[in-house]
């Protein structure tokens, strides 16, 4: 059974074996900021395909999309980013270093708590005027010892100029969600393909935003990947809660069935009224187990038709719908299912994290179709020219279709171990008797057995597997 691994075996592990490596490592790093090395890549490119299959090109009702990161800036005015998109700080009054208020809080909640009967209270339910009383009441104080100012808010959005002259009118924003440039489009796609409510349109991209929270890897970064969808629909024909309901379905089978995580690392939490935006009538959190405790994996609200209305105001351009059957005009509603990839990355590296004491190795039980290398093909000696032309075959053969890896290097223990690291689910062999009988040993990543195949039936083989 995969074990619960701690964040430092999943960072040692993603560095030794080039899943994530820390950006500008050789000068230091930068706060917030990863690279995603060869492996890392490989299952990062596995999550995202697997997502856009699933919710875009699986279904009749969806689009994709691929908007800019640079955008109009009343795009950001619009959608109350420019105004409220902000983090409560809090800054260390000795060493300037800055947190966010609430992550403060629930650090210094999650020691005390108990002790002191305050185990309800909701961190998301308080003010930035709420945090401050609390944080003096309890002379809550920095990481390091020292006291800390008033909480203020701090924007989120990366600031940046086109153009040769800086000025207000050049002044452009990173995007800080990919979800505006669906709504941007809304009227394009309308126009350009055949769809009709309900439908969605998917967007999967890099977003940036001013984190200052560190020590939580790839979960917090200052540039991530967003996988959103809008689901547009017509209030008058159908039920929103019955498309949250189905919605959260999907979101729960996609990551079990296709990330094949563990149902008990998961777990639905609702925002509380005072918590959630003033836009939205009801938003989700699907949350998983990280090493840090339960966090947001992806959300789902129901925004109704804010976004929509809120660019229509801006541009002034018209963002209705016409009913096709009975030439109604208004303004669809939506679902918003957004989720993080590098969140659905980092889940999928903990969850498959194994420690098997029994064969003292340690395993990425990774589903066959997220492993970097479906299969590694290893001649038994790389001095032996009649073996690697064998396995060199093979792998012509096998990597039409599939990733997979070749390995000559050192002894055949050792490469099962650096592969089940890399969570590889199978090695095969050419030995002496291949050049003989025409079979190759297949070792399985997870019992560890090992059987002969035929080569014409390896193909055959993996097929049924992966
Ligand atoms: P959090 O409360 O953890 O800061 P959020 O509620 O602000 O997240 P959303 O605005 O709902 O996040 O963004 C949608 C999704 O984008 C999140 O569910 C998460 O998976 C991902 N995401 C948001 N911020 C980051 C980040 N800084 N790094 C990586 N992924 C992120």
């Amino acid at each position: 059974m995969p074990t619960q691994p701690t964040l430092e075996q999943i960072v040692s592990l993603a560095k030794r074996r080039g899943f994530v490596y820390p950006t500008s490592d050789i000068y230091g790093g930068l706060a917030n900021s990863y690279d995603y090395g060869p492996m890392g890549t490989e299952l990062l490119r596995n999550i995202r395909d697997l997502w856009w299959k699933y919710f875009i090109t699986a279904r009749p009702d969806m689009v994709g999309l691929q908007s800019q990161i640079l955008q109009h800036p009343r795009t950001w005015i619009a959608s109350g980013h420019v105004d409220a998109f902000n983090d409560p700080l809090v800054e260390d009054l000795v060493n300037h270093k800055r947190y966010r208020a609430d992550h403060i809080i629930e650090e210094w909640l999650e020691k005390k708590a108990e002790k002191l009967g305050l185990e309800m209270l909701i961190v998301e339910d308080m003010d930035i005027k709420e945090m401050a009383a609390f944080i003096v009441k309890h002379k809550i104080i920095s990481p390091d010892g020292n006291k800390l100012s008033e909480p203020k808010e701090f924007s989120l959005l990366f600031e940046t100029q086109i153009g040769s002259v800086a000025g207000d009118k050049s002044t452009v924003y990173m995007r800080g969600e990919t979800a505006q440039g669906i709504f941007t489009n809304f009227k394009n796609v309308l126009d350009s393909t055949r769809v009709q409510l309900p439908f969605g349109i998917g967007n999967l991209g890099t977003s940036f935003r001013n984190e200052v929270t560190t020590g939580q890897f790839v979960f917090r970064t200052l540039e991530f990947e967003q996988a959103e969808i809008e689901y547009f629909f017509d209030p008058e024909k159908e039920d929103w809660q019955d498309l949250m309901t189905t919605w959260k379905e999907q979101m729960w089978a996609f990551a079990t069935q296709e990330l094949g995580v563990s149902e008990e690392n998961l777990r639905w939490r609702q925002h509380t009224d005072k918590e959630r935006s003033f836009y939205s009538l009801d938003t989700w959190d699907l949350d998983y187990k990280y090493p840090f405790g339960h966090k947001e994996l992806w959300g789902i609200a129901y925004r109704t038709d804010y976004d929509l209305k809120q660019h229509q105001k801006f541009s002034g351009k018209s963002m209705e719908y016409t009913d096709p059957h009975t030439n109604k005009k208004f303004i669809p509603h939506v679902i918003e299912p957004a989720g993080g990839v590098s969140r659905f990355f980092l889940m999928t590296l903990c969850d498959a994290y194994w420690e098997d004491k029994e064969n003292n190795r340690t395993v990425l039980k990774l589903q066959p179709s997220l492993a970097p290398y479906k299969a590694a093909i290893f001649p038994l000696a790389k001095n032996k020219p009649e073996l690697v032309a064998q396995a060199k075959e093979i792998f012509e053969e096998l990597s039409q279709k599939y990733h997979v890896a070749w390995d000559e290097r050192s002894s055949i223990g050792k490469r099962y171990l650096y592969q089940d690291e890399i969570g590889t689910p199978y090695c095969i062999t050419v030995d002496y008797d291949t050049l003989e009988d025409g079979t190759v040993t297949i070792r399985d990543r997870d019992t560890t057995d090992q059987t002969r195949v035929k080569i014409e039936e390896l193909a055959q083989y993996l097929e049924q597997r992966i």
